[in-house]
């Protein structure tokens, strides 16, 4: 039998123990729906607004600036669209990174639709944002900038304070996808001087499925899903108590273990960066050396693709990503890889790692064990490898 390591943690983690044990009641003892007046409802109502408190002191927020979605897309489509929407007197100009999440991006060129403009800010080869040309692209009629605090692909993480002081100054939304970081490192909104930031239930160890929206206090936001007064009219549809109790529980474990959780990642990062480096030869550490996410390693690995790859590893019982989970059946050149000047060959060879708390050193020993050997396999059959090699006899 295989050992089974999994290193894919960005895409999916397993429900923890203690956050199932708590959604259980939810399905059949406390049943009773959250907008009725009798104890069956309003018991439920009080478990419910206990979740909004425990996900709102996650990120340092009030519990009445948490919006419950269906994940971090929704919650990244309720932003953008509930705040271009709300606001269009102001203008018709949109500023996103140009390495955002699909749902940043295609929630922005939505707007394209609507005569709006969308301006997709570049980045440098580490994938951080330039804030001399924030500064510049913004103008009156811009409604929003949308970046994200760190990106899932490449690790990188941007200096949202830094961006959060310029859109103030300038009078505009700032918005962040925070779906890469609420998990993996501290954050606090009010440090970060956002007004609207989006995370998932997904890194945290609660279900698929669901997810927050932050947006500061006082701000208008136009909802997307019209129905009744839940969510204080923000989000129609009866809520996902199960889901909802499944997340608040996450948080509350994610802001006891999370000290703990950072330094143990970053070791497993650390050793699997450095064996890869050592023992691969023409491999790239994409994204910034050092401002990165702490359990987050991710390579591009030359003459190679990075299915063929995540087949074989799959094989040895290894479970890692090519990119995005959400784009990584595209089989498309990465737009984010493109976006910090990897050539796009070398673009096919992606790799990511992606570390939780229940990964050990065996498990990078591991990796390190059967990873020289798959990229020696597949570069044997590879007729851009055999061109690279006579090529530099
Ligand atoms: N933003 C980022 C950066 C993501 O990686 C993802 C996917 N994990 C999302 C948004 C979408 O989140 P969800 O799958 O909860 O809708």
């Amino acid at each position: 039998m295989n050992r089974e390591v999994y290193l894919d943690n960005a895409a999916a983690t397993p429900v923890r123990k203690e956050v199932l044990d708590e959604m259980m009641p939810f399905f059949d003892q406390y049943y009773g729906n959250p907008s009725t007046v009798y104890e069956a409802g309003s018991k439920v109502r009080a478990f419910l607004e206990e979740q909004r408190a425990k996900v709102a002191e996650l990120i340092s927020a009030e519990p009445e600036e948490i919006i419950f979605t269906s994940g971090g897309t929704e919650a990244n489509n309720l932003a953008i669209k509930g705040i271009v929407f709300a606001h269009r007197k102001k203008g018709n100009h949109i500023i996103v990174s140009s390495i955002e999440h699909h749902s940043v991006l295609n929630s922005a060129r939505f707007f394209e639709r609507f005569d709006y403009e969308v301006t997709f800010l570049l980045v440098d080869e580490n994938g951080l944002i330039d804030l001399e040309r924030l500064k510049e692209l913004i103008r009156p009629e811009t409604v929003l900038v949308s970046i994200n605090h760190a990106n899932n692909e490449i690790g990188t993480i941007q200096p949202i304070e830094e961006i959060a002081a310029i859109c103030k100054e300038k009078g505009v939304f700032l918005h962040t996808d925070a779906v890469a970081t609420v998990g993996n490192i501290p954050v606090n909104v009010k440090e970060l001087g956002v007004d609207l930031l989006s995370l998932s239930g997904i890194p945290l160890g609660a279900p698929k499925g669901t997810g927050a929206l932050y947006f500061r206090k006082g701000i208008r936001i136009m909802p997307l899903i019209h129905g009744g007064i839940q969510e204080k009219g923000r989000r129609g549809g009866t809520e996902n108590v199960p889901g909802i109790v499944g997340l608040g529980k996450a948080a509350e474990i994610t802001l006891r273990e999370l000290p703990a959780k950072i330094p143990h990642v970053k070791a497993l990062r650390d050793k699997l960066i450095s064996g890869i480096l050592e023992k691969v030869e023409s491999v790239k550490l994409t994204g910034h050396p050092e401002k990165r996410l702490p359990g987050h390693a991710s390579f591009c690995v030359e003459a190679i693709e990075g299915e063929a790859m995540i087949f074989m590893l799959s094989a040895e019982g290894i479970y890692v990503n090519t990119g995005s989970a959400c784009a990584s059946k595209a089989l498309k050149t990465s737009p984010v890889l493109v976006a910090i000047g990897v050539p796009p060959e070398l673009a096919q060879g992606s790799i990511v790692f992606t570390f939780d708390h229940n990964n050990t050193e065996e498990d990078i020993e591991y990796v390190l064990e059967k990873f020289p050997s798959v990229v020696e396999k597949l570069r044997a059959m590879s007729p851009l490898w055999r061109k690279k090699k006579n090529n530099t006899k």
